[in-house]
């Protein structure tokens, strides 16, 4: 027996969902969105993250399951599958004690500590010595992690869809239930499983209010320092931080950023740019030549995404609306990579108890 699966949203969520779900040859899988990868829209959170694998869900949570069981896969796509634009690259953690409590800090709180959870997930974890901190530093890591260029991976997990006979269309919704009849037999599915990210706020049957976003502001530029650098917080204000990230193959190196809280701005700020230029360039003096400034970077471009966070932390969770089942999988803020298959798995694993619970039709 097949089942009829539609998937709203082709973001990292839903295309990581769907490349678990359609696996299975008994499932016929249609994703549905009105964004796919390719797109660059303030609606889209996936194509603007840097992305990396930073662990920053608090121990013994359910975010810290969900992170360290995506470390496995991504390594694996890693080693085993260079065309989805992910590689390793040494990493290094520095942390300010002063930053604690602040936006920034409150955020990075586990990724800076000492001897972090994550340490017996990563490779290579070392602690810095003294004598590899800069005075204005209170403790640092080193380790290994990956970077994914988020404009070869998004289209690569399509790839993978469609080879397992998932079919993609463009097609936006104003209610949940609807998505239901749009299943590309022509049939009802038997679940609908949503990752609309931040528009789960206003689309109907959903509505969740609990969902906010926090605004993020990259620069993109040619240089390659070689390491991906993140630092606990910033002397410019609360809600700025410093973090530098080379892509795989070709992808340019993201620097950021910032985390401001209920701010939509799709508008990049000049003066922003200018400050995330400066502090990259103080704590990773290898992105330009010796004695440069900013003017020694090669911009690419500067981008704004959202990160679609949400009070309580992500919603995975079944649902009926109008008489469908829904599976929930949205609202994982700025670790939606970093804790992507374990979110999936877990929205799989719901998803089958759906589809237990279906009636059989009569032989
Ligand atoms: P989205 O990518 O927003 O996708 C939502 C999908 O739903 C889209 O296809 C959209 O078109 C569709 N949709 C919505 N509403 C409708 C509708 N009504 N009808 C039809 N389709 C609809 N995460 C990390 O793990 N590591 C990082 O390094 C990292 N860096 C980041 C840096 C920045 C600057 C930003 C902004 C984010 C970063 N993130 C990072 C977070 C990560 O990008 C998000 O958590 C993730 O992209 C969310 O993915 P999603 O699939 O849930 O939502």
């Amino acid at each position: 027996m097949s089942n009829n699966i539609v998937i709203l949203g082709a973001g990292v969520s839903g295309l990581t969902t769907a490349y678990l779900l359609s696996q299975d040859p008994a499932n016929k899988v249609t994703v549905l969105a009105k964004h796919m990868p390719g797109d660059y829209d303030i609606e889209y959170a996936s194509p603007w993250a840097g992305a990396n694998y930073m662990p920053v869900g608090k121990k013994g949570s359910p975010h810290q399951a969900w992170e360290t069981a995506t470390w496995a896969p991504l390594k694996e796509l890693c080693e085993k599958n260079p065309d989805a634009g992910i590689h390793f690259q040494d990493t290094l953690i520095y942390n300010r004690k002063k930053d604690q409590g602040t936006a920034a800090g409150n955020w990075f709180a586990e990724l800076v500590q000492p001897n972090p959870w994550y340490m017996n997930v990563v490779p290579d974890f070392k602690t810095l010595p003294q004598s590899e901190l800069r005075s204005d530093m209170d403790n640092g890591q080193k380790f290994t992690s990956v970077c994914i260029n988020t404009a070869i991976y998004l289209p690569w997990l399509i790839g993978q869809c469609v080879k397992n006979g998932a079919v993609f269309k463009r097609e936006v919704f104003k209610h949940i239930a609807d998505a239901a009849n749009a299943h590309h037999t022509g049939q009802k599915a038997d679940v609908v499983i949503n990752c609309t990210g931040l528009s789960s706020k206003t689309l109907g049957g959903v509505l969740d209010d609990k969902l906010f976003p926090v605004r993020g502001q990259i620069v993109v530029v040619r240089n390659d320092p070689g390491e991906m650098v993140s630092v606990s917080g910033t002397d410019d204000g609360e809600d700025e931080v410093t973090y530098i990230m080379t892509r795989a193959a070709g992808g340019g190196t993201i620097i950021g950023g910032c985390c401001q809280e209920n701010n939509s701005d799709p508008l990049p700020d000049p003066n922003l740019a200018t400050r995330i230029m400066k502090r990259a360039i103080d704590i990773c003096p290898k992105l330009v030549k010796p004695g440069q400034g900013i003017e020694g970077l090669d911009i690419i471009r500067h981008g704004v995404g959202l990160r679609p966070y949400r009070r309580g932390g992500p919603r995975i969770e079944k649902d009926e609306v109008d008489g469908v089942k829904i599976v929930h999988n949205y609202g994982h803020g700025g670790f939606g990579y970093q804790a992507s298959f374990g979110c999936s798995e877990e929205t799989v694993r719901l998803v089958k108890e759906v589809l237990q619970s279906k009636p059989r039709s009569k032989l």
